[in-house]
Order: C-alpha cells, then structure tokens, then sequence
C-alpha cells in the first residue's frame, strides 16, 4: 500500500541508504566561520558572533531585538519571566506539543493549563480558548494590592492566569491574530513558541512578532542548527533591553568590576555557537526554498490518495515546512504504518504523546482536547531535511 511513497521518498533524497526525518547539512562556509571563532580564541561569552548572530535574526525576521540563548527551552523560561510570570501563576498552553514547551512553565514554579488545538493549523485554537477563559476566568483585583487593575484568575485553582502561550506547530502558523486578540481582552499576555517556525510568517509577519514576546531554537533537528541554541524576539526595545540582561548574570556593565543587580541567568549563547548560527543563517533562504519544494510535491503526491491527507498550510500563512506532516484517514492503521515505513529505513514519527498523557503532567489542569486527541491518533511526520 505504502509502495509508492517510499519510492517517492526514495527518488527525492536519490539515495538507498538510511533516510533521517530532518539531519542538518554543513557547508564549507559553516565550517570556516566555526574555526575562525577557535582561532580567535573568543569561543565563549565573549565575541562578535553573538552579536553579529542577534542582528542577522533580527534584520530577517523584523524584530527590534534578538537575543541568542544556549536553547529554545532558556529562552522560553526567560520569556515567560519577561511577561511577568512568577511562581505559583497560571500558563495556558497546548497539549500537543514537544515537551520544553510545558517544562518552561514548569521550571519558573507556575502551572501548565492545557486548552485544545485547531486540527488544520495544529496550534492553539482560538475558540477553545475564548470559550475556556469565559468559563474558568473571573477578573479580581491583586491579592497583596487592593486597588491595583483587575487580573485574571482561575476560579478553580483561585491562581492568577499569567500568560498564555500558543505553539507554531511544526512551522505551520497558529491563528495567533485571533489568540492576541482574545488574551488582550482579558489582559493576558502572550508568548509565542516558535521554536520550530523558523522562516515561517502570518500575513507577512514573522512568527514569534505578535505577541509580547516569542521564542526560536536552533536545536540539532530544527530548520537550521548551531548545535544547540535559542532566542528571544520582541519589537519591544526596553524588554529587549532587560532579556539581554536577565539572560547575562544581569551583570552591569563596567570596564572591571562585578555588579549584578539581580538574581538572574547564564543563558547566553556561547560564541562557538554564534558561528556556526551565523553561517547557516546566511544558508537559510536556500534551505526554506527546497523544504518548501518538497512540501509541495509531497501535497501532489497526496492529492490522489484516499488513506492520507497533507496537511497544507494555513491561509494566509507562509509555513518554513519544518517538519511535512500527513493525517492518516484510519487512525487504527497508524502503528503498523510506522512500522512499515520504518523497517524500510525511512524515518517516520508520530506527533509528540499530549502533555496531560505524561505522568509529568497528568494533574494539569485540561479543557476538553478533542482535537489534540485526535491529532494524536492521526498524524505522523515525513522525511523533511534538505539535500543542499
Ligand atoms: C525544539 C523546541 C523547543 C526548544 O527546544 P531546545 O531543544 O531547548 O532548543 C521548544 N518548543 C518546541 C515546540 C520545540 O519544538
């Protein structure tokens, strides 16, 4: 049954060999900028790749500031304190998403919510969270500050809701128009996960630019890698300003001496890094340009078939196609696809398990998740990376 798409996986990657779902590829470029960082000795906290990596980023994607961090798991933590999330507080997120996305509320000591996806964009659905938020939300003034603006807390938990913080799944944007509009009206903000959205844009906006504050990561399997890394995005100069800070030992600047003025992180990324993140950035429109590519023929080659659908991306939204997503017609035939794919040395995968599927997270507050649920039967991922 599978016959033909593994010939047509085969054919695309032109080889008989083992087919990864996403393997980096390195250029003579990448390697020069990596042993020029050696030679200049500056492989740490210090030196121009940093600051050169966070003006490229910024100048691609349109953000005031990018700030580069040793992972997209960092910078998602640093994030979140940005908007004001303290221990104890409230997150509203996605079950179906990769786990650091849940851990970074997790490590800040606040909850993780979790409220249903939409099943074409596999982000967070617009009307599960109004209709979450108008059922679980009442507006109170600040405990310890009485006549402060009024906040949003969970009538349940009686915890203030801090942030809410959607997910670009696999490169495809979320309605985050939508979502920024339901969270202004109860005073929430937001903070993008676009760890794997890389290169992807709503309405010609970069993902990770509409809300307060957003979130990439240049891990091994991502779009493009420097190893490990990470970044904040914000068009806002002064939370720029203090997520430099917060991610630097909040160190104050002076030729010697050693003032820091808060409590705060070693989550800068490391020059060696920045190297290597500048070269393949210098890489990234040819490596969006094939991905797209093979999205496309991979949607023709679905067109015709009964027992698959592509799942395209949304209207109005340009995808980097991270990773080429297919939703099986019977859900009951997921595993023996996978096994079937996989014996034959190509890799397949499914979505992630849900967040509140984990013993982890299993206490988690949940609104109804039909959708992520039956995503979570369904989909499975493609071979993605690029030959070039
Ligand atoms: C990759 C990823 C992250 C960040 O991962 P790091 O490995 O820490 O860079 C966060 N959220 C999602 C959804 C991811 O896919």
């Amino acid at each position: 049954m599978y016959r033909n798409l593994v010939s047509f996986i085969r054919n695309h990657y032109n080889t008989e060999g083992f087919i990864p779902l996403h393997a980096p590829t390195f250029k003579a470029k990448d390697r020069d900028y990596v042993l020029d960082a050696i030679d200049s000795t500056f492989v740490s906290s210090v030196g121009e790749y940093v600051d050169r990596f966070e003006l490229q980023l910024a100048a691609y994607t349109g953000a005031t500031r990018a700030i580069a961090t040793v992972n997209g798991t960092t910078a998602l933590q640093t994030a979140l304190k940005l908007v004001g999330v303290e221990y104890g507080d409230e997150v509203i997120t996605q079950p179906l998403t990769f786990v650091a996305t849940a851990n970074a509320i997790s490590h800040l000591g606040a909850h993780p919510v979790f409220v249903d996806v939409d099943r074409d964009t596999m982000g967070l659905s617009p009307k599960a969270l109004d209709s979450w938020l108008e059922e679980n939300v009442t507006m109170k003034e600040e405990k310890s500050d009485p006549g402060s603006p009024l906040q949003p807390y969970n009538k349940t938990t009686n915890r203030r809701i801090a942030a809410i913080l959607p997910m670009h799944t696999f490169g495809h944007p979320c309605r985050i128009e939508r979502l920024v509009d339901i969270a202004k009206k109860k005073a929430i903000p937001i903070v993008e996960d676009a760890a794997e959205a890389l290169g992807s844009w709503e309405n010609k906006t970069h993902c990770g630019l509409f809300g307060d504050v957003g979130v990439l990561s240049f891990n091994g399997n991502k779009t493009i890698t420097c190893g490990g890394g990470g970044a904040i995005l914000t068009s806002n100069e002064s939370m720029g300003k203090r997520a430099k800070h917060l991610t630097t030992t909040a160190k104050v600047p002076h030729p010697w001496d050693f003032e820091h003025d808060e409590i705060a992180y070693n989550f800068r990324m490391p020059n060696l890094n920045a190297a290597l993140a500048c070269a393949q950035m210098e890489r990234l429109p040819d490596i969006l340009k094939e991905k797209r590519e093979l999205a496309h023929s991979y949607e023709l080659f679905f067109k015709d078939k009964n027992w698959a659908r592509f799942q395209k991306e949304p209207q109005n939204s340009c995808s980097n196609y991270w990773l080429c997503a297919i939703a099986l017609e019977d859900e009951t035939l997921r595993d023996s696809f996978l096994e079937d794919i996989n014996a034959q040395r190509i890799m397949v995968r499914p979505v992630w398990k849900l967040m509140p599927e984990l013993s982890i997270y299993e206490h988690s507050q949940t609104g109804p998740i039909e959708n992520a649920k039956w995503l979570r039967e369904r989909v499975v991922n493609l071979p993605s990376g690029v030959t070039t």
